[in-house]
């Protein structure tokens, strides 16, 4: 049986897995749906195997998570269970993360996609209440992509990016625009520029996609009165504010890509090296972070560089897990599991 359990609902860490609905084509070919989902947090996969003399059998693994949510859960309900709870506590100096792990085609960016636009709601309603409206608090966006181990900027014609630490070891990644966000059909509209951004090859969407990782950010940030008044001055008003707290959505690379690295192709190659790099080590990261270690191995990949000061102090991980749900995908399936597992 491989489970761990750990008090789950104020968690610094809560691991949830997602399972999507057979689609059309594994119907179609009749597939078998081996993925049971028993109550809010067991699941079981049914393995299909072989013995050696070629009879059919069925290993059964099982597993535990904060949460498990089936094929007939909304975007609404995801949305509750994960980001929801963590909004209050961005204006409380929390740093947030939430991201989407899974296989190419387990439904990542199909759950990733509304939840900055439903925290950007939410966010947006907190700044307006008596508590906060007074504090010169107000709502940044910022959306890039990794890609091969580089930095573009998804709202700003994928100009390349580097990043710089200052002393005080606060990351800065170096000409990332950053845009005001007072109402959420701008934040919407941000999100649908930054996704037309993403990497698209003519090989198609997501196969390109499903090499990159995305990191939408929203941070709340109080404004001096100072800076205000300068603000035609330096142009980028973002830069005097000081960062209350944020929350970065990351739509991560398929995790199978990470198994690139004997591909025949050179850049394929180094590109699967790297994302398995940067899986590995966000991983052990969380892991970590989970453990109140003073030190976090965030040097060990970009993606966990960039996400450096999300890694200290007061910080939330929501990691959901996608699976799919036929018998073709079992092994990504169990591999998905197991590495939510390890990061409990
Ligand atoms: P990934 O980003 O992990 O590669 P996608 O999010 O693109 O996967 O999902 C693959 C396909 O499955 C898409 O067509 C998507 O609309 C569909 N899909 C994913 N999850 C669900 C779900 N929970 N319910 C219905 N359709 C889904
Ligand atoms: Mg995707």
């Amino acid at each position: 049986k491989e489970t761990s359990t750990k008090e789950s609902s104020l968690a610094k860490i809560k691991v949830v897995v997602r399972k999507r609905p057979l689609n059309k084509k594994e119907l179609s070919r009749k597939e078998d749906d081996i993925v049971t989902v028993n109550d809010n947090a067991y699941l079981t996969v049914h393995e299909p195997k072989l013995k050696v003399d070629l009879t059919a059998y069925v290993e059964k693994h099982e597993f535990c998570f904060d949460a498990v949510l089936d094929e007939h859960v909304t975007n609404d309900e995801v949305y509750r269970v994960t980001v929801e709870p963590i909004i209050p506590t961005i204006f409380q100096r929390t740093k947030a993360t939430c991201f989407a792990y899974g296989q190419t085609g387990s439904g990542k960016t199909y759950t990733m996609q509304p939840l900055p636009l439903r925290a950007a709601e939410d966010l947006v309603r907190l700044l307006h209440q008596p508590t906060y409206r007074n504090q010169r608090f107000k709502l940044w966006l910022s959306y890039f992509e990794i890609y091969g181990g580089k930095l573009f900027d998804l709202l700003s014609d994928r100009r390349k990016l580097c990043m710089r630490e200052d002393g005080r070891q606060q990351v800065c990644i170096v000409g990332l625009q950053e845009f005001e966000v007072s109402d959420v059909q701008i934040v919407k509209e941000y999100i649908e520029r930054g996704n037309a951004a993403r990497s698209t090859g003519s090989t198609g969407a997501n196969e390109e996609s499903s090499r990159s990782h995305a990191i939408l950010q929203l941070a709340i940030k109080k404004h001096s009165e100072i800076k205000e008044s300068k603000r035609h001055n330096d142009g980028n008003e973002s830069k005097g504010a000081k960062v209350i707290g944020k929350i970065s959505f990351i739509d991560l690379a398929g995790s199978e890509r990470g198994a690139d690295t004997t591909d025949n192709d050179r850049q394929t190659r180094i590109e699967g090296a790297e994302i398995n790099k940067s899986l590995l080590a966000l991983k052990e990261c969380i892991r970590a972070l989970d453990n109140d270690q003073i030190h976090i191995p965030f040097r060990g990949s970009k993606l966990t560089e960039v996400l450096r000061d999300s890694f200290v102090g007061n910080s939330r991980t929501v990691m959901i897990s996608c699976i799919s749900p036929n018998a073709g995908s079992c092994e990504h399936t169990l591999n998905t599991l197991r590495y939510a597992d390890r990061v409990k």
